[in-house]
């Protein structure tokens, strides 16, 4: 490539805090629900194992149990993950919720807003274009390139999609690592 980018900014998406679940409530029918502080709950019948991950209703406060595991023999689970739904492990509350895996178990979507944010390197170079920007998902939280680019830099959507090229669809959704360049005006 002529033009090879110099300068390379690393961005990073990481969770601010647990994002709510979109889950009907079976009561009140509210649609929206949260771990909260984050609890499981562990049954134990002899040699099984049945673990739950705690929700409750944002409205009504209904707690409602997603199934992790059910009959499940104690010897098949990981000593340290077990140890973990025991002390209510804060690490493992959100990487259970984060699993796509556990969404679609239990049939709900979850909402992101205001649950997550981009961060940027302070300092920006001025004037070196092209702009070369690896950008690193700490959290799987869905975000629109496109969007997420005009944030970052500043610049309408329709600048975006003229100045930007990426290895990626730009509108649609996704939540894993991409990168992307940014042409200088002209
Ligand atoms: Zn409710």
């Amino acid at each position: 490539m002529s033009s090879s980018p110099h300068v390379v900014l690393p961005w990073s998406v990481r969770r601010t805090r647990l994002p709510l679940l979109s889950l009907r409530c079976v009561d009140c029918r509210s649609e929206s629900a949260t771990t909260g502080d984050g609890r499981f709950r562990v049954n134990a019948n002899g040699k099984l194992l049945d673990v739950w991950l705690l929700v409750r209703c944002v409205s009504c406060d209904r707690t409602s149990k997603l199934t992790l595991h059910e009959r499940t023999p104690v010897s098949s689970l990981d000593p340290a993950t077990l140890h973990g739904y025991h002390v209510n492990d804060p690490v493992l509350v959100a990487a259970t919720l984060v699993d796509p895996a556990l969404a679609r178990r239990g049939r709900f979507t979850l909402d992101w807003t205001d649950a997550w944010r981009l961060d940027t390197p302070t300092e920006r170079p001025g004037g070196a274009w092209p702009l070369r920007v690896e950008v690193t998902f700490e959290d799987p939280v869905p975000v629109r390139p496109d969007r997420l680019i005009a944030h970052g830099l500043g610049l309408s959507r329709h600048e975006v999609l003229r100045r930007v090229k990426g290895d990626v669809p730009l509108r649609r959704p996704r939540s894993t690592d991409f990168t992307f360049t940014v042409l200088s005006e002209g």
